[in-house]
């Protein structure tokens, strides 16, 4: 399988009047073509900082990425110059967000808004991309696409707003879709829509998609591989399959553990205690280690390592005893 983008040793840190928050803080990864990559976390892991470094969206200058590659399709982005950045966003590298409502513009009808995406990347007449406006809503699933292009978002439930968002996203056929809490904002069924529809089309149009997630439950529905975070690390990864055959982090298995099962009955749901660490004062050591039931002292002392267990990365001394070289 052909590599598409392949992420080594990033940080990206914000400088505020605070202090220092290294949002993300030494990760690695890698998405082949085609291929689904679920990033999992609450809230402040790193998640996102991680898809707008990808993106080069960080804010400037209170945001950097301060260090690490970001190769897609073989080229830097890190050396490229904003106007480059500008012609691969929304072109090769798409981005659909949690809300549409935010993201679609009120004022303009949703086929004014896909048009403008294919008139600015692909040089297309109105009259083209209209044709291909009509054709992308029809793509993910909209009825009456002839009529809908003509309507403006709040004519639109929920759902079909976030249809139009991926319609847009896709028109131009990127490589690759960073998918930001796709789902978050809908209901189940309107979710279990648009989970298989993402999965449709990168089965039919062949692209690799970043889904952004709090959720393991979604991640097991649509990804061929996860990437657990924590507080800026990536604390457990591997091939769905084999996480979740076999989680090791106990942060993985906490999240695990709070998704709730239909088929058992049960009075409360598993919750990870505590809180996440503050993003100013990291704890030393393992930063997962004020609220695992497993800690030991080595973990107030040492970051652990990265390393392979079971057929897939964790990160975590239950598992072995390596030591991040990195670590402050
Ligand atoms: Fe828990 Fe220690 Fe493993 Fe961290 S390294 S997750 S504190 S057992």
């Amino acid at each position: 399988m052909e590599q598409l983008l392949e992420v080594k040793g990033l940080k990206t840190y914000f400088f505020t009047e605070e202090g220092v928050a290294k949002s993300v803080d030494g990760i690695d990864f890698a998405l082949d073509k085609g291929k689904t990559l679920g990033i999992v976390g609450e809230s402040g892991c790193g998640k996102s900082v991680t898809s707008l470094s990808v993106m080069r969206l960080v804010a400037e200058p209170v945001g950097k990425i301060v260090s690490g590659e970001i190769r897609f399709g073989g080229e830097d982005l890190l050396a490229k110059s904003e106007k480059d950045m500008q012609a691969i966003r929304g072109n090769r590298i798409s981005m659909i967000f949690q809300e549409p409502m935010t993201s679609l513009n009120p004022v303009f009808t949703v086929g004014n808004q896909i048009n403008e995406v294919l008139k600015l990347h692909q040089g297309m007449t109105t009259q083209q991309a209209t044709l291909k406006s009509i054709e992308m809503l029809r793509l993910v699933g909209i009825p009456l696409p002839e009529k809908r292009v003509h309507e403006y978002p709040h004519q639109l439930s929920g759902g079909m707003r976030q249809r139009v968002m991926i319609a847009m996203a896709l028109a131009c056929n990127p490589a690759l879709l960073i998918a930001d809490e796709p789902t978050t904002a809908l209901d189940v069924t309107i979710q279990a829509q648009i989970l298989e529809l993402m999965k449709d089309l990168k089965d039919r149009l062949g692209t690799a998609i970043m889904l952004i997630t709090h959720d393991l439950g979604v991640v097991a529905e649509v990804a061929d591989e996860v990437m657990v975070m924590y507080a800026g690390k990536v604390v457990e990864h591997g091939e769905v399959s084999a996480v979740f055959a076999n989680p090791l982090h106990p942060y993985t298995l906490g999240l695990l553990a709070s998704i709730p099962d239909i088929h058992e009955e049960v009075e409360r749901l598993e919750t990870i205690e505590g809180l996440v660490p503050n993003v100013y004062a990291m704890p030393s050591g393992c930063r997962f280690a004020p609220r695992c039931k497993h800690a030991m002292e080595k973990c107030t002392q040492h970051q652990p390592a990265l390393t392979e267990s079971k057929g897939h990365k964790v990160r975590c001394f239950l598992h072995s005893d390596a030591v991040e070289e990195d670590a402050q």
